[in-house]
């Protein structure tokens, strides 16, 4: 469930960026990003990953009454206590993990829509980087894709 919410987030991104292309050539290159072969790594774009999990966090929070929150602040958490409030297969289990420590950079940051923290971007960037292998771009005002170093 949290998983679709996620990717649903990606869809209204995904088509409010190709609302504002407005050439043959920006269509292109927007294509050819996730074109992927063997001699490139995979790449995101980092704010859109930021939003999608912080919202993810967010739905989450409120399905739980507020105890990732809590959770997060008081660094406690048990994982397979969240599966079940959850009602997730234990397969999830690292899933989970993984989004308790964003939640914690979330809540710890005071991250919202309209100010995400670098202390939280990082440690979503640093899942990509290095747990994923992809690489990280920016999107810049002219909507340009430009890697992130
Ligand atoms: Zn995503």
């Amino acid at each position: 469930m949290l998983v679709l919410y996620h990717e649903l987030v990606h869809v209204g991104q995904d088509t409010e960026f190709r609302r504002g292309i407005t050439t043959p050539r920006a269509l292109d290159d927007y294509m050819n990003f996730y074109r992927t072969d063997r001699s490139r790594r995979p790449r995101v774009i980092g704010a859109w990953e930021h939003e999608a999990y912080l919202k993810e966090i967010f739905v989450m929070n409120a399905l739980m009454d507020g105890r990732v929150k809590r959770d997060a602040e008081n660094s406690s958490f048990n994982a397979d206590e969240y599966l079940r409030a959850l009602n997730t297969p234990p397969s999830m289990k690292q899933a989970v993990e993984m989004l308790f420590g964003f939640a914690q950079a979330i809540y710890n940051s005071n991250s919202n829509l309209s100010n995400i923290a670098p202390a939280y971007a990082d440690i979503v960037n640093t899942h990509y980087r290095r747990d994923q292998g992809y690489d990280i771009y920016r999107l810049t005002s002219e909507k340009q894709l430009e890697l992130v170093p």
